[in-house]
């Protein structure tokens, strides 16, 4: 009778320990991964180590963009639509050196800035329909607590929370019943959430992406219409002075923890949705 209750503290004691203890984001493999993104670089300066590591481990990586990105540009002669061209055409190089293929990246088309006047059911519907279709076992989005996207920047925040809002809704199939009916939709739960773009007080989680640094560097610097000089005056390509300054910048402004360099989230789970 003894030895029967010591095996079940034991087994309780395993359980316990185990739970909230998942595979490390450097070593996950074989998994389905989804990256919500409100602009078409905010996946690659946020996560692009992690992104070109889960590649790199045989992960399926899909990142889907919520806008156009086709106003951030101060040069007189620009307009809209050819930015949006610009911009989509650098995002697909930038993924691509991550090792993440055009067929994978989903447009969700909204205009820069405007994503908080969507209709915003439409926009969670279709975030929904995105995650019940890719049905990811990791979602890594912005981070809706950070202060620059509660008080500035309104693509960020409205990303932030709406990909939240559609994880919840995913997960009920009563949000969006079409989506089962018609189109055969089944309701999804995301299992692991990390955010990045996470306030440094609030990053609780990580990733080591030394074996990447470089690469990341590399695909940032493919978003040529992202950096001065060409915001102020857009040219296609760098003058090597500039990109060995943007590189030097972006080296130097990338995290380190204990001498490493490394990308911050916050990882969260176990929300009780309902
Ligand atoms: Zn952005």
């Amino acid at each position: 009778m003894r030895s029967a209750f010591l095996w079940i503290f034991a087994l309780l004691f395993i359980a316990s320990a185990s739970v909230g203890q998942t595979t490390r984001l450097e070593q996950v493999q074989n998994k389905t991964i989804l990256v919500f993104t409100p602009h078409p670089d905010d996946d690659v300066f946020g996560a692009g180590g992690t992104i070109a590591l889960l590649n790199r481990n045989h992960n399926k990586v899909y990142i889907a963009i919520y806008t156009n990105d086709d106003k951030g540009s101060y040069d007189p002669d620009m307009n809209s639509q050819k930015l949006a061209r610009i911009r989509r055409e650098e995002e697909e190089v930038s993924e691509g050196l991550l090792g993440t293929t055009k067929d994978n990246i989903m447009w969700m088309g909204y205009d820069d800035g405007m994503l908080e006047y969507a209709p915003q059911p439409k926009l969670t519907e279709e975030a929904t329909a995105i995650i019940r279709r890719i049905r990811p076992d990791i979602l890594l989005s912005v981070d809706p607590g950070e202060w620059y996207e509660r008080w500035h920047k309104s693509d960020h925040r409205m990303a932030a929370f709406n990909t939240i809002d559609a994880v919840r809704a995913a997960e009920f199939w009563l949000y969006f019943p079409n989506q089962k009916l018609q189109q055969g939709l089944q309701p999804y739960r995301v299992p692991e959430m990390y955010f990045f773009y996470p306030s440094p007080q609030e990053a609780n989680y990580f990733v080591n992406i030394d074996s990447v640094a470089d690469l990341k560097l590399e695909a940032a610097a493919k978003q040529v219409s992202q950096f001065e000089p060409a915001v102020t005056k857009y040219r296609p390509d760098w003058e090597a002075a500039d990109l060995d300054k943007a590189k030097k910048e972006m080296r130097d402004e990338q995290p380190k923890k204990d001498g490493h360099y490394v990308e911050a989230f916050r990882y969260a789970t176990g929300f009780v949705q309902y």
